[in-house]
């Protein structure tokens, strides 16, 4: 219903769209990998300056951030939960597509609920969270039961809860076709101290095991702040060190026949920081944060906001998941990392950003729907049956 309404305002550019599926059939935009990347604390506004303007020492440049911005579509101004900008509620609206909280005047089953950012050692998400919705699916869900295969890498133990919340134990009988068992994560580090270890795991790990679907969390950035703040020189190296660990990414992507123009890169930060430290969640600097899609064939440079029928640029403001105009979100990020993988959304999900090309590209037209997914593809489906009635 809330798509429903959200999709009016951009009908003509989805009619459009729909006509070229009509006459173009469906093209296929899938790859077979996607690396769903969340940097701690990668708040937007700084993180925009800096890659365009190196601060000094002129030594300190963002070459991997600049690839992801030349070669990708990229938005420095997408938003945090509405009401937390924290770690952990952030994390699971990532890998849900859920609100932390109900949002004011929609139903109880939206949201995961769970706002704790220091979880207890045997919390899930399903047990602690929304008591309404008894188990909360997530991206290694649909990932896992469509026969394909998940890794998860986080540099803060506190993050267990989303390995816990889907294991042997925990997680979801497998009901889609051949029963792949109920852990969804078929491989999952988890460390405290840094990111260095993980990404060069990660990096060895898929170079002898390639896995469909890895969500890969890197903390640099959030300690930094933590301890030094965020506009200055020791946060503008963390961020190097953030770069260093997308060069080797990028490098194993470059050098890997199975990856190679087969993988996408969707990268998000939780939160931003710089007030009260980074907890109040009425402060832009807190909630704005970037979105990067890499390696998805959309238009190198482009603008997401430009790229989807249903987000809308807010500016400096902080819309609430009610706003008739919806930003790009860090909870976005997980039905886009799917889509890209040719899946269909988290069932349950609230956060289905579309995709579309741009109308002035040619080479998108021709293919219909290069980057869409299968969420943008049935929203194409709902306007065109209402355009055609
Ligand atoms: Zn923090």
């Amino acid at each position: 219903m809330i798509s429903d309404r959200l999709f009016r305002n951009k009908t003509s550019l989805v009619a459009f769209v729909a006509s070229s599926l009509i006459f173009c059939g469906i093209a296929r935009a899938e790859v077979d990998y996607v690396i769903h990347i969340s940097v701690d604390a990668l708040r937007g506004d700084v993180l925009q300056r800096i890659v365009a303007n190196p601060p000094l020492p002129a030594s300190t440049t963002y070459p991997s951030f600049r690839r992801l911005q030349t070669e990708g579509a990229f938005t420095y101004n997408a938003r945090s939960d509405f009401n937390y900008t924290e770690t952990v509620p952030n994390h699971i609206s990532m890998i849900t597509g859920r609100p932390v909280n109900q949002p004011a005047g929609q139903s109880n089953t939206v949201h995961h609920g769970y706002s704790s950012n220091f979880p207890g050692a045997t919390h899930t998400i399903h047990a602690n969270g929304n008591p309404a919705i008894p188990y909360k699916y997530s991206t290694f869900d649909v990932v896992h039961d469509n026969g394909l295969s998940t890794n998860l890498y986080a540099s803060k133990t506190r993050l267990g809860i989303l390995d816990r919340s889907y294991d042997a134990t925990n997680g979801a009988i497998d009901a889609i076709g051949v029963s792949n068992g109920r852990d969804k994560i078929d491989f999952a580090q988890l460390v405290d101290g840094g990111s260095a270890g993980i990404v060069s795991n990660f990096v060895a790990s898929m170079t002898a095991t390639p896995r469909n679907y890895t969500f890969m969390h890197l903390v640099e950035p959030d300690s930094t702040g933590h301890g030094s703040g965020w506009e200055n020189q020791a946060w503008y190296d963390s961020v190097k060190t953030i770069d260093d660990r997308l060069a080797q990414v990028f490098n194993l992507i470059d050098n890997s026949p199975a990856l190679r123009d087969n993988t996408a890169i969707v990268l998000t930060g939780d939160h931003g920081g710089g007030v009260q430290v980074h907890t109040d969640p009425t402060a832009y600097v807190n909630y704005n944060v970037p979105v990067f899609v890499w390696g998805a064939d959309l238009p190198a440079g482009g603008d997401l906001y430009d790229l989807s029928p249903n987000r809308f640029d807010p500016g400096l403001t902080r819309p609430d998941y009610s706003a008739a105009q919806q930003p790009w979100r860090n909870g976005d990020t997980g039905n886009l990392s799917l889509s890209l993988l040719g899946l269909p959304p988290i069932p349950g999900s609230y956060m289905q950003p579309a995709l579309v090309p741009e109308p002035s590209s040619m080479a998108l037209l021709a293919m219909g729907v290069i980057a869409a997914g299968w969420a943008a593809r049935r929203a194409v489906r709902r306007v065109a049956s209402i355009t055609v009635s």
